[in-house]
C-alpha cells in the first residue's frame, strides 16, 4: 500500500509499504478521502508546526472516511463493508481535562497526524489504517466519503459554538472565511443564529461562504479608509474570530455588542498581539478560546450523514495520494480552493 511520508519541510515522499493487520479492538480502514488542513501544509512546507518539529518521517492527515477493511476480535461497533467516519482524538481518560469532560484539553492527547508526541502520532494519508474501534464512526446513509471526511473540521466549528453558548436568535460575526469559517457559518446556523455577517480578504471563500448560508459577506481590505465594520454589520451578540489574524481579533472586539462574546478559534502569530484590553473591562466583553473539540464528533457525523448540514459547497476535489504534492500546493490557494482532499489512487 502507498503511504505519504513528509520527510521535511517540501520534502514528501510516496512509499509502498506493507498493509497492516488488525489486532484486537482494531479496525484496518481503506482510505476514503482525506482532508488537507492547515496543520498539514505547514508540515509539509516547514517541517514542522509551530512548535512541533519533525524528528522522523510523518504521515500526516487527521480529516478522513474510509471503508472498513477488516476487524480485530472483539470488534462490535463497525464491520467488513461499513462506511466510517475517523474520529483522530484519543484523549487519555485519566487526566483533570479528561474527567471533567473537556478531553481535548487533555494533558497526554494522541491526535492523529501530529508531531506533538515521539515517536509520531502518524495520521490518515496513506490507503490503509488502523484505528481503535472507539474512534470509528459508522455511517449508514449515502452521502460521499469526501462528505463524511468533514466531520472533523465540523466539529471544530460545533464545539466553538456550544463555548458561546446559547446562540438562538443571535447575531453572529465570523472574521475568516476558508473552510473553518464556513463550517462555523453552518455551525451557528444549526444552533439557531438569526443573522450571521462573515469576513475575508479573498472573493473565493466569501462567494462559498453565501452558499453555506451567510447572510452578509464583507471584504475588510475594501473598508473605505476610517470606516468600521459596525458601519455595516451593526453590532453583533457574539463573534468567531477564525482566521488568525490579529487585526481581526481586534476588529471582533470592537465590533460585537457591550457585554457581547468573542471566541478565538484561529490561531494567532505565537509571539502573541497587542490588545485593547481595556475593552473587555469596559465594555464586559467575555473572551473565549476554543481549542479542537470535545463530546461533539459523533453529532457531527450525523449532521453530515443527514444532510442536516451541507458541506458539498466548501468540497474543492479529491487527488489520488501519488498527486500529494501538487494537491499541497492547490490547497495553500486560496483564491482557487476550499477544502481539497486525498484520497486512494483508483477510487
Ligand atoms: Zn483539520
Ligand atoms: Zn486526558
Amino acid at each position: 500500500m502507498l503511504e505519504c511520508q513528509v520527510h521535511g519541510a517540501e520534502d514528501l515522499r510516496v512509499v509502498d509499504v506493507p498493509t497492516p493487520q488488525p489486532g484486537p479492538g482494531e479496525v484496518l480502514v481503506r482510505l476514503g478521502a482525506a482532508g488537507i488542513c492547515g496543520s498539514d501544509m505547514h508540515y509539509y512546507f516547514h517541517g514542522r508546526n509551530g512548535s512541533f518539529v519533525i524528528r522522523e518521517p510523518l504521515v500526516p492527515g487527521h480529516e478522513a472516511s474510509g471503508v472498513v477493511a477488516a476487524t480485530g476480535a472483539g470488534v462490535r461497533r463497525v464491520k467488513a463493508g461499513d462506511r466510517i467516519a475517523v474520529n483522530p482524538s484519543k484523549p487519555c481518560g485519566q487526566c483533570a481535562g479528561c474527567r471533567e469532560g473537556r478531553e481535548n484539553l487533555c494533558s497526554n492527547m494522541r491526535f492523529l497526524g501530529s508531531a506533538s508526541v515521539f515517536p509520531h502520532m502518524h495520521g490518515t494519508f496513506r490507503e490503509f489504517f488502523l484505528m481503535p474501534e472507539s474512534q470509528c464512526v459508522p455511517v449508514s446513509t449515502g452521502v460521499s466519503l469526501a462528505e463524511i471526511a468533514m466531520s472533523e473540521p465540523l466539529s471544530i466549528a460545533l464545539h466553538s459554538a456550544h463555548r458561546a453558548g446559547n446562540l438562538l436568535g443571535k447575531r453572529v460575526l465570523i472574521t475568516g472565511s476558508g473552510t473553518i469559517g464556513c463550517m462555523m457559518t453552518l455551525a451557528v446556523k444549526l444552533a439557531g443564529a438569526a443573522h450571521v455577517a462573515i469576513t475575508d480578504v479573498v472573493d473565493h471563500p466569501l462567494d462559498v461562504a453565501r452558499q453555506v448560508g451567510a447572510d452578509v459577506t464583507v471584504r475588510t481590505d475594501q473598508l473605505p479608509k476610517d470606516g468600521r465594520l459596525s458601519d455595516l454589520i451593526g453590532e453583533p451578540d457574539v463573534a468567531f474570530e477564525v482566521s488568525g489574524a490579529p487585526s481581526a481579533l481586534a476588529a471582533c472586539m470592537e465590533t460585537v455588542r457591550r457585554g457581547g462574546i468573542i471566541v478565538q478559534v484561529g490561531t494567532l502569530p505565537p509571539d502573541g498581539m497587542h490588545l485593547l484590553a481595556n475593552q473587555i473591562m469596559a465594555r464586559e466583553l467575555d473572551l473565549r478560546g476554543s481549542f479542537r473539540f470535545a463530546n461533539v464528533f459523533d453529532h457531527a457525523v450525523r449532521s453530515i450523514a443527514e444532510r442536516r448540514v451541507d458541506v458539498r459547497p466548501v468540497l474543492s476535489g479529491v487527488h489520488p495520494l501519488t498527486d500529494a504534492v501538487h494537491a499541497l500546493t492547490l490547497a495553500r490557494d486560496k483564491t482557487v480552493s476550499m477544502k481539497v482532499q486525498l484520497g486512494p489512487t483508483e477510487a
